[in-house]
């Protein structure tokens, strides 16, 4: 199993040590050749409107949306959740994006107090032990779409995890713990 990670700018290389763990061939996503042969593509956090850019400069954007179209998975963590929303809220006018999960999201909008927090969530996807999820600068979900489910919610009600078929956004980067739940959640939704 060989499974993407875009590797442009930001977090990346912690979804890559995360995949070898789990004994995965983690491949990392620079141009729309590579993109040849995966079986899901994961957009780590980082900077969405530098990334956005980026991948537009790369002829990424399209190649993205076909992956997605032609039913491979694809997770976005923070920034990479930022790139999939259909609606973004607070982003730079004309910034580039894939608009592709039918979910709205507001960049930095937990800013103001809290830039950065961590918290235990509730992930009945995951079983009993709840997840420790670091957000950093993280974007807030401020609507869902019918087709979205949500899979994880803070204590007032902000949801934080959703996923829309094999469409996976996380608002928070599982990929800084030790805990490999949610990248064993993506790996089945390549099946
Ligand atoms: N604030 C960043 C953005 O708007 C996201 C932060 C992150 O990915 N950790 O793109």
């Amino acid at each position: 199993m060989r499974v993407g990670v875009l590797a442009l700018q930001g977090a990346f290389i912690e979804h890559v040590q995360m995949l070898a763990r789990l004994g995965v061939q983690p491949v990392e996503v620079r141009l729309p050749e590579h993109l040849e042969g995966l079986n899901g593509l994961i957009i780590p956090g980082g900077e969405s409107t530098t990334m956005g850019l980026l991948a537009q400069k790369r002829g990424l954007l399209q190649p993205i949306r076909d992956f997605v179209g032609s039913g491979r998975p694809l997770w976005g963590t923070c920034a990479g959740m930022i790139l999939m929303a259909r609606e973004i809220l607070d982003g730079v006018p004309g910034q580039p994006a894939l608009e592709l999960m039918d979910i709205a999201v507001r960049r930095n909008a937990f800013g103001r107090q809290v830039d950065s927090f961590e918290a235990d969530l509730v992930v009945p996807a995951l079983g009993e032990i709840p997840f420790h999820a670091v957000f950093i600068r993280a974007p807030v979900i401020e609507r869902v779409g019918a087709g979205v489910q949500i899979l994880a919610s803070l204590e007032d009600g902000t949801a934080v995890a959703v996923q829309q078929g094999h469409l996976l956004a996380t608002a928070f980067h599982p990929e800084l713990t030790r805990d490999e739940r949610f990248h064993r959640y993506f790996l089945e939704l390549t099946k």
